[in-house]
């Protein structure tokens, strides 16, 4: 398996998995992907019908990663997709499945139901594919006798998963930004209560995006980032990209009792890595019918797969929901999408992009490009406070499940797409209790808590409170470090 950036870099040269793993973004500033996407036989299908999540995880990522060998990959997969990991369910006997799925009932003719990926220890998405990456992590810098810094910003999710699955392993420090006094207790407390020696856990007096700025700002002083070996863990990670492909296989399997049957799903989305995944599935031969793209009020990816036309917002343009982690501006996965879309031109993908930079985005519908989405199976909607509000009210009352603000933007967007006989998979993005405040306004209770989490408000907090200035940070890393 040789991998190619979106944007031509690379065609002629051999990057391996491992070469790709630690880094971010192609040289020419692309995205990778692999040359070409592994095919599924339908023997293979078969076979894997039955298989736990662990051994399924690593069918599907040895297609990708042939550079690492089958007992090493397998022993990686086991070790993070355990039912002790993955433990937070609501209904025990699931725990073994990892992505147990939650059937709601029957609506318009099709079945519908919730694919559970927030089990793990942070209680959303990101955990399933990030432990993964800590685990890989750890094993490709041994392997070599390297050390990795991670430095990050985050308003919640993702710094929070990402120091869950690197905290006690060896070769990696994350030094994690987060606005001081800006995040919720219960998200203040997930990260600041970890009191592993690797983590380190930095509150800016700023906002989100000052955070943002110091890590661009450090990320663009090239010497002191090679110097102290800086690397991210974002979401434009291949790695993440592919660990995510595994579930859209185990959500199918579970929904479904032949391969002969296909299935939808739909995607609450932010940065476009998510449903990216199930693209990737359907390329590789899934039977999927539908790709649904489920937006918020920041429906860039809406407004794409209704009109052909990408414009990316500012910031300032950027609306703050109730379903925070898809706050976004512009979908840092969709060129790889695009590049799928555009017959794999890196030439024209290299000019569209450029586009985006200099013109805040281009238009498909013109060129005849986007007539073939359909082909790729891509629907899309876009959901409201309101919609998500009534939508957690609805599923309570019909079908006593308590879903999250992101999942019931799917939830809302999936009704919309629902086609008689054919199964729809939501997936399930974070647990309720993340996201209180709504779940309070429309339901009138608190949010369900998982046992693990009670009282992590009142455990005692490990951080530093650093001034809004990049060298200021620099400093505390590099006495770190040494
Ligand atoms: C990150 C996140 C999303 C969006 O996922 P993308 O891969 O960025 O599209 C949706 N819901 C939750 C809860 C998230 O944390």
């Amino acid at each position: 398996m040789n991998y190619i950036s979106t944007r031509g870099a690379g065609i002629g040269e051999r990057h391996t998995f491992s070469d790709i793993l630690l880094g971010g973004l192609a040289k020419d500033g692309g995205l990778y992907l692999p040359n070409e996407y592994p095919k599924v036989s339908a023997d293979e299908l078969a076979r894997w019908r039955t298989l736990p999540y662990a051994d399924l995880a690593f069918e599907i990522l040895r297609k990708f990663s042939d550079d690492i060998p089958d007992e090493d990959l397998r022993e990686l997969t086991r070790r993070t997709y355990t039912a002790q990991v993955y433990c937070n369910v609501r209904d025990e006997e699931n725990a073994a499945q990892i992505t147990p799925l939650k059937t709601l009932g029957v609506e318009g003719g099709a079945p519908l139901s919730l694919l559970e990926l927030s089990n793990g220890p942070t209680l959303a998405f990101k955990d399933m594919a990030m432990q993964l990456l800590g685990n890989l992590f750890e094993y490709t810098l041994a392997k070599h006798g390297q050390t990795l810094n991670i430095l990050g910003a985050t308003s919640g999710d993702t710094g929070s998963a990402a120091e869950y699955a690197m905290r006690g392993k060896k070769g990696i420090r994350v030094f994690m930004l987060s606005p001081h006094k800006k995040m919720s207790a219960f998200q203040t407390a997930q990260m600041y209560s970890l009191q592993d020696p690797n983590i380190f856990n930095i509150a800016v007096e700023g906002v989100f995006d000052d955070c943002q700025d110091i890590v661009k700002a450090v990320s663009n002083d090239h010497a002191f980032k090679a110097q102290q070996k800086i690397g991210t863990v974002n979401s434009i990670n291949w790695a993440r990209v592919v660990a995510q492909v595994v579930y859209y296989f185990k959500g199918y399997f579970a929904a479904t009792k032949s391969n002969d049957e296909r299935v939808s799903f739909t995607v609450p989305s932010g940065n476009f890595g998510n449903v990216c995944a199930g693209h990737i599935a359907r390329m590789m031969g899934l039977p999927v019918e539908k790709l649904v793209v489920a937006t918020n009020e920041n429906d860039v990816l809406d407004e794409f797969f209704r009109t052909g036309i990408y414009r990316v917002r500012k910031s300032s343009e950027t609306y703050h929901t109730s379903s925070p982690s898809m706050d976004i501006s512009k979908a840092s996965n969709f060129e790889r999408f695009v590049f799928d879309l555009l017959g794999r031109d890196p030439a024209r993908v290299l000019q569209l992009f450029r586009d985006v930079e200099e013109k805040g985005g281009f238009d498909l519908q013109a060129s005849g490009d986007f007539a073939r989405v359909q082909e790729f199976g891509f629907v899309s909607g876009r959901s409201s406070h309101d919609d998500r509000v009534d939508t957690i009210r609805d599923v309570f009352e019909q079908y006593d499940t308590m879903i999250d603000t992101h999942t019931a933007d799917g939830v809302k967007v999936a009704r919309e797409h629902l086609q008689a006989g054919i199964p729809m998979i939501v997936l399930e993005t974070a647990q309720p209790i993340k996201f209180g405040e709504t779940i309070r306004e429309a339901l009138e209770r608190e949010p369900e808590r998982p046992a693990a989490f009670s009282g992590i408000e009142d455990l005692p907090q490990r951080f530093v409170v650093l001034a809004n200035d990049a060298e200021r940070v620099k400093a505390f890393v590099a006495e770190r470090t040494r």
